[in-house]
């Protein structure tokens, strides 16, 4: 047999391999039961796949999503490894001919949904073919602790009753102990490999800012992707819709995705997402299981999530491909409370649910590095005090010196007014607003009148926000919105307690990477930049992606056609080189890409089709 390290090169073109996938596949090869736990984009799939395809006997792959399963298959056939998957989207004269081919040994990797792979005939199809191991993806849904529990996976074990000498592998993104424990109990596993990897996303660079004007942020952070594919989260379908609209007027490419939308529209939106039809998705959290589209270089949520756990998977869709990207967070103290009255209105919301809530919002408030935030949330240490990826070690926002004082100077005045007013108001009166209804109300005269008069009304309504955020201030239950000063903030008044005010510095966020990865010496007139070649070669793999009729990210990656465009290889040993170029594809696509990097390597701008 061909050594793991070979295989990986040949079929998949890559050199090294990701932290802990060679464990992953030792402990496959051993035939030793694993649970392996590593973040979106830590190249799961690989683990199982490398293995299947160098033992060249059937690895079974249980997965919870029917799209993703032919995804996958049409990825492992692009590259040269036999696979197929059964599911109901099959037609019967299909399935007779995949279980056919499974009893003769044709495939390496064969996936199934987790309903049918229990049912009888489908195990006496796999007990006739010889099963070398199983491989369970998505492994979390097992556990009524993680977030997307499946019923229908509880009868995953049958698997180890049915082969008690198979290998059974688990593989999830979800790191909790109780997830953990479930999943080795519910399979049945035997002294399991255990493998943790880290789950900060060094590649992931994380902004939070206060929503002050949504289109306007919104389409801010789009220049900074232009042409590249993101996904914004709304949380509510309207805003969906709204956006989407908005954008289109603008001319972005973007689609619409909700739960309230038919089904024919949401599959065409995914569609031309996927496609590379669309490069914005706009959509509520029913868009993102079973998108595996990997160069999706930023994700902004339009509000806050309900907790850490979903910002992690949401957010975490950014970047799989290992490239950097920008996870962006606009919020308001009115998503708290929103999700607050949601979360009521379910009558007995979830257990720990509005924990989860404050912990999500204090992270939006918070002014610590986020990376640090997110992977000791999850229970890992990390690694550095600064990280240089996030809004906070970049810069961007600063706590208020002398915030102490005007938390108190606030807080003071909604109590000196009796708290009867909301909180435009009092931000006129602590800016010292020359207003009609101040004068009318004598307010000009208070203490607390212009005491802030040095800064814009904005910052203080932030300020008032981040208190009532805090629990310094509340919202009084009367008809008008009006402050109350609550316990806490008459600790924070008596100068007990203190609480940070922050302000996001006005200074322009850095251009994205990708752009600044453009050379600082501009190309001679004539030679194609790295980034023009870039786009050629994007251009070829959409084309290529649909004479076969596979999304393009399955062709190459965007980290492979970065390197194309940069190392511009014109022949095949070279192009071979590249990471990603395994031999099946260095024969199937090498010659038209290295078509086009020939014909665009001199910037002979003549004929600028890729298409030779
Ligand atoms: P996960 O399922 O853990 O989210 P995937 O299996 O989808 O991750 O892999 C994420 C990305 O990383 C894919 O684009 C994959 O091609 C890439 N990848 C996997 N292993 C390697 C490797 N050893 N070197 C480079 N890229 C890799
Ligand atoms: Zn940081």
């Amino acid at each position: 047999m061909e050594n793991i390290r070979q295989t990986v090169k040949r079929v998949w073109g890559y050199d090294t391999l990701l932290p802990l996938q060679e464990e992953a596949m030792r402990a496959v090869l051993a035939r030793r039961d694993s649970i392996v736990i590593l973040p979106t984009g830590g190249g799961k799939s690989l683990c199982f796949q490398a293995p299947a395809a160098a033992m060249g006997t059937l690895t079974v792959v249980v997965s919870p999503l029917i799209a993703l399963m032919k995804d996958q298959v049409d990825g492992l056939t692009t590259a040269g490894v036999p696979a197929a998957f059964l599911n109901s989207s099959l037609t019967s004269d299909e399935r007779r001919l995949v279980e056919d081919n499974v009893v003769r040994g044709r495939y390496h990797l064969l996936y199934v949904a987790p309903e049918r792979l229990v049912l009888p005939p489908c195990l006496g199809l796999l007990r006739r073919a010889g099963v070398a191991c199983f491989a369970i993806d998505e492994a979390h849904c097992i556990s009524q602790w993680g977030h997307d529990f499946r019923p229908e996976y509880r009868q995953l074990r049958v698997v180890r009753e049915v082969f008690p000498d198979v290998a059974i592998h688990a593989f999830t993104a979800t790191a909790t102990p109780r997830v953990r424990a479930d999943i080795a109990t519910e399979l049945g596993l035997r002294e399991p490999e255990i493998l943790v990897g880290s789950f900060d996303r060094p590649n992931l660079v994380y902004r939070v800012r206060r929503r002050t004007d949504r289109l306007r942020q919104v389409t801010e952070a789009l220049e900074r992707h232009r042409g590249a594919a993101g996904i914004i989260y709304c949380i509510r379908r309207a805003e969906v819709d709204q956006l989407a609209d908005a954008l289109r007027r603008l001319s972005y490419r973007a689609v619409a995705y909700h739960a309230g939308l038919a089904d024919a529209e949401r599959r065409r939106a995914q569609d031309d997402f996927i496609t590379e039809r669309a490069d914005v998705m706009v959509a509520t959290v029913a868009f993102g299981m079973g998108i595996d589209r990997s160069d999706v270089r930023y994700v902004i949520h339009a509000g806050m999530p309900k907790s850490i756990e979903h910002y992690q998977q949401e957010a975490g869709r950014a970047g799989r491909d290992g490239l950097p990207s920008e996870c962006l967070l606009l919020y308001s103290g009115g998503d708290f409370g929103l999700w607050r009255s949601i979360l009521m209105a379910e009558g007995l919301p979830a257990p720990g649910a509005m924990q989860k809530l404050g912990e999500m919002y204090d992270y939006c408030q918070g002014a610590a590095c986020r990376h640090r935030f997110l992977v000791e949330y999850f229970g890992q240490a990390s690694r550095a005090d600064t990280c240089g990826a996030c809004d906070v070690c970049l810069g961007e926002i600063a706590v208020e010196d002398g915030s102490a004082a005007m938390a108190r100077q606030i807080l003071a005045a909604v109590t000196e007014m009796g708290e009867r007013f909301g909180a435009g108001y009092v931000a006129d009166v602590l800016c010292g607003a020359k207003t009609a209804r101040i004068a009318e109300m004598r307010h000009d005269r208070l203490d607390a009148y212009g005491v802030l008069r040095q800064y814009s009304k904005a910052t203080v309504r932030s300020w008032i926000e981040q208190l009532e955020g805090q629990e310094c201030l509340a919202r009084g239950e009367g008809e008008y919105p009006t402050l109350d000063v609550t316990a806490r903030g008459h600790r924070v008044l008596r100068g007990e307690s203190a609480v940070p005010l922050l302000r996001t510095v006005a200074r322009s966020v850095r251009q994205a990477p990708s752009r600044a990865a453009r050379p600082a010496v501009p190309p001679s007139l004539g030679q194609m930049s790295d980034e023009d070649l870039f786009e050629m070669l994007r251009v070829l793999r959409r084309t290529m992606a649909a004479e076969r009729g596979i999304p393009p990210y399955l062709i190459f990656s965007d980290a492979s056609l970065r390197e194309m465009a940069r190392e511009r290889p014109t022949a095949k040993d070279a192009f071979l080189q590249i990471k990603g170029v395994g031999l099946r594809k260095l024969q199937e696509l090498g010659p038209r890409f290295l078509a086009c990097i020939r014909a665009h390597k001199d910037g002979s701008a003549a004929g600028t089709s890729p298409v030779p």
